[in-house]
């Protein structure tokens, strides 16, 4: 395998020094991100670099397993719906330059989003360094780092025109200090008949009605609300592509990969499965 790519400068620029806070940019050599005062952060092999805090270990984020189910899932275009109405989201209003993805996993979203907006650059954010792995290669205006995303972000003061966080926990405080004023949330979530055929048929967990409610509440403090889109279609998927889909999510935490390959295995072909998110849009107040 080559070696990752370059380091494109001006999305390092919108990281911060984890011990510090002050700005990043690459040393000479292209291995390394440095801030003024000295500190040092090696970019992995695979090109991905950790930004923690000394003696901070982040939380544990998706295993190799999941990742690997959610690189084929994404790769094979299942959600390409979903990510055309993040991109519609992302694009409202006016086009953004520079742009984070707050578990942005291997970076399948922000890729999609950086194509469609030639001149942007954006940061993929995640605490499982297999995602990191995958996000250090899937677009060369973006930079994979691997981070607490419920701690202080390693992202500069009001840097960003969009955070983006899709099927991930929130940090309402943080993505507030990280937008610029204006700049917005664009945030996915799974509506209540997300996924409701396998979710009912494998005995998962269902998603909270309430869900919505306490999205909002958990923002609005920091944010105000935009808009709300929905997107809503049917997938006909083989028995494999319901195991990646399972695999990938995590439900995959709570089910052994024998319980799952068996109940999968009484699934009747095509497995017609409801794909329904709510795209919600919130602005940083002036
Ligand atoms: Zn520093």
């Amino acid at each position: 395998m080559s070696g990752p790519p370059p380091l494109d400068a001006r999305a390092v620029a919108l990281l911060a020094c984890p011990v510090c806070g002050d700005s990043l940019s690459v040393v000479p050599g292209e291995t390394t991100l440095g801030c003024p005062a000295g500190h040092r952060f090696d970019r992995a092999r695979q090109g991905q670099v950790t930004l923690l805090p000394p003696g901070h270990r982040p939380p544990s984020g998706d295993s190799a397993a999941m990742v690997a189910d959610r690189v084929a899932f994404l790769g094979a275009g299942h959600y390409a719906g979903v990510t055309s109405a993040l991109v519609s989201a992302v694009r409202d209003g006016s086009e953004p330059a520079t742009l984070l993805d707050l578990g942005g996993g291997t970076g399948h979203h922000l890729a999609a989003v950086l194509e469609r907006l030639p001149g942007a650059v954006g940061v993929v954010l995640d605490s499982s360094p297999y995602a990191a792995r995958r996000a250090a290669r899937a677009h060369l205006r973006a930079v994979a780092v691997v981070a607490d995303t419920w701690a202080r972000l390693p992202v500069r003061d009001a840097a960003v025109d969009r955070v983006l966080v899709v099927f991930a926990p929130r940090n309402g405080p943080e993505i507030a200090r990280v937008l610029r004023p204006g700049g917005r949330l664009v945030v996915v979530t799974p509506a209540a008949d997300h996924l409701g055929e396998i979710v009912g048929f494998l005995g998962l967990l269902r998603v909270d009605p309430d869900k919505a409610a306490r999205l909002a509440a958990s923002l609005e403090p920091h944010l105000e609300p935009v808009g709300t889109a929905v997107h809503r279609t049917v997938l006909s998927l083989d028995r494999a592509s319901v195991a990646t889909l399972v695999g990938m999510g995590p439900h995959a935490r709570h089910l052994s990969p024998e319980v799952l390959a068996a109940a999968v295995g009484r699934l009747d072909e095509p497995v017609a499965v409801t794909v329904s998110v709510e795209v919600g849009s919130y602005r940083r107040p002036r």
